[in-house]
């Protein structure tokens, strides 16, 4: 069976699809025009129609085909004429995804923990109905009378809401997060989706690369004095940037260190990612520079699933890379984890899980694969064994239950597009450890100045949670060739 969403209005399909795949794990959904041919007697057709007339708006819609004939669910909504046409974008969106939710319950028989939440940050909900004074139950109750978000879920929602509030309150227009982008990785993970270039094929480019981002920071730091910006976090993501040779990545450390170090940062973060990037030498760097939170990212502690996505290293090597760490003077790391690689089940959960506790990290943040168009792994699914959902469920409650075990707490959470199972990834934190970054980037509570290939600042505004980005092209050779044209797109958002 494939699915179809046919919806006019531009902006509304994505996420109606989005939907409809995690009602159909695995089928194909596609968004279709009225009149494609690529229907046969299999296929599931969904049809939005929407019909606006003086405030008034009627919204429609049915389905017809597999797997069980036809139906239809219909409201009309009276829209207040106040409101902005974003807004009322805003509304609309939510109703057809809401009956769009019912319908499709009705047809399968089934319910999504989610709801029809199709957005990627879910708590940024409940910091907007806590900003407007509901109560706990109220909150709960909103939840899943607008989104059918479960108890459960909403509890979780809130919980890590309160973690975050008191990180958030003293925010200010003026206070901001700088990122620094190395798109830049020994190997290319067998999942990987983000714009990440391999050393081998870049290293040519690496030096003027730099002397690109130096460039963009010279001249936005400068920006930053005028207009007395207060930097809370750093962050130097990728990519892998301990990938890059120590004269290279001391080279980087300094020009952030010149640029941005007019004064103190709460948070400097260097993704260090994988532990064949990482030895006593580069970590003694990180920590000559300041640098207060890392990560040795182990994604799976089964060294069969590391050779199988295509990482350069074995297990023994994240723990061994994690003493040193340690040794070093590290005491705010973080781990990742996947839940749902290829060949992997409740046993090499367990395992990871267990590896993971003996090393104690500070932070763990656990992720659900999501099978992207641009990854290896979409292009070759079928080579692969994949997890069913009801599997991975029961994996990500190991690593749920694990981090609890170790007096972890939920402490920032978001969703993409195509994750197993409908689920969501989740940092988890020892209070007092949290990534300060991660909370106020992900919730977009902040502005980030965000500087290198791929990399998109966002201005964000109090007022009507307006956010403006300015992205930089994600290719090295053109960031460094038309660094003049980012450094111009980036000054003019900021002005
Ligand atoms: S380390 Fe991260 S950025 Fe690099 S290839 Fe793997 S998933 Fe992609």
């Amino acid at each position: 069976m494939a699915i179809y969403v046919l919806s006019k209005i531009a902006g509304y399909a994505n996420e109606l699809a989005e939907l409809a795949r995690a009602f159909f794990p695995g089928t194909i959904v596609k968004i279709a025009a009225e009149d494609s041919n690529e229907f046969t007697d299999k296929s599931l057709v969904i049809k939005c129609h929407y019909k606006r007339t003086k405030g008034h708006v009627e919204i429609r819609i049915e389905y017809e085909g597999a797997p069980k004939g036809g139906g239809s669910l219909s409201q009309e909504h009276e829209i207040d004429v106040n409101l902005s046409s974003i807004e009322e974008k805003r509304l609309v969106k939510n109703y057809m995804k809401l009956m769009l939710y019912q319908l499709l319950e009705e047809l399968t028989g089934r319910s999504l923990e989610w709801g029809a939440l199709t957005g990627i940050r879910p708590t940024k909900i409940v910091h907007g109905l806590m900003d407007k004074g509901l109560d706990k139950d109220m909150i709960i109750k909103t939840l899943y009378d607008d989104y059918r978000v479960s108890g459960k879920k909403a509890t979780l929602l809130l919980d890590i809401a309160q973690v975050q509030r008191p990180y958030f309150k003293d925010n200010h227009p003026r206070k901001i997060s700088v990122y620094v982008n190395i798109p830049i990785c020994t190997t290319k993970c067998l999942f990987c989706s983000f714009p990440s270039a391999t050393i081998d094929r870049c290293a040519h480019l690496i030096d003027d690369y730099i002397l690109a981002l130096d460039k963009e920071m010279k001249v936005l730091s400068r920006l930053a004095r005028e207009q007395e910006m207060e930097v809370e976090t750093v962050y130097i993501g990728g990519g892998t940037p301990t990938s890059l040779n120590v004269n290279q990545l001391e080279k980087v450390l300094k020009a952030v260190d010149k640029y941005w170090g007019y004064q103190e940062w709460r948070e400097y973060t260097v993704e260090g990612g994988r532990p064949d990037t990482m030895d006593k030498y580069i970590l003694r760097l990180l920590k000559d520079y300041n640098v207060s939170r890392i990560s040795i990212n182990p994604q799976s502690m089964n060294d069969r699933t590391l050779r199988l996505i295509g990482r350069n290293h074995r297990s023994d090597q994240i723990a061994n890379c994690f003493h040193m760490a340690r040794e070093v003077g590290f005491d705010s790391i973080n781990m990742d984890a996947i839940v749902g690689l290829p060949g992997e089940g409740v046993d090499e959960a367990l395992h990871t899980m267990e590896e993971i506790k003996k090393l104690y990290p500070d932070n763990l943040t656990v992720h659900t694969l999501a099978i992207k168009r641009a990854s290896r792994l979409k292009e070759s699914i079928d080579d692969f064994e994949t997890t069913e959902v009801k599997e991975a469920e029961e994996m990500m409650k190991i690593f749920y239950d694990g981090a609890a075990s170790m007096g972890m707490r939920p402490y920032y959470l978001y969703r993409q597009k195509y994750m197993l199972g409908n689920m969501e990834n989740l940092g988890f934190s020892f209070p007092s450890k949290e990534s300060i970054y991660n909370m106020q980037i992900m919730e977009d509570q902040q502005t980030i100045w965000a500087f290198g290939a791929a990399a998109i600042t966002k201005v964000c505004y109090p007022v009507g949670g307006r956010i403006e980005r300015a992205p930089n092209v994600k290719d090295i050779e053109q960031y460094i060739d038309r660094i003049d044209e980012m450094i111009e797109r980036k000054t003019r958002l900021i002005k």
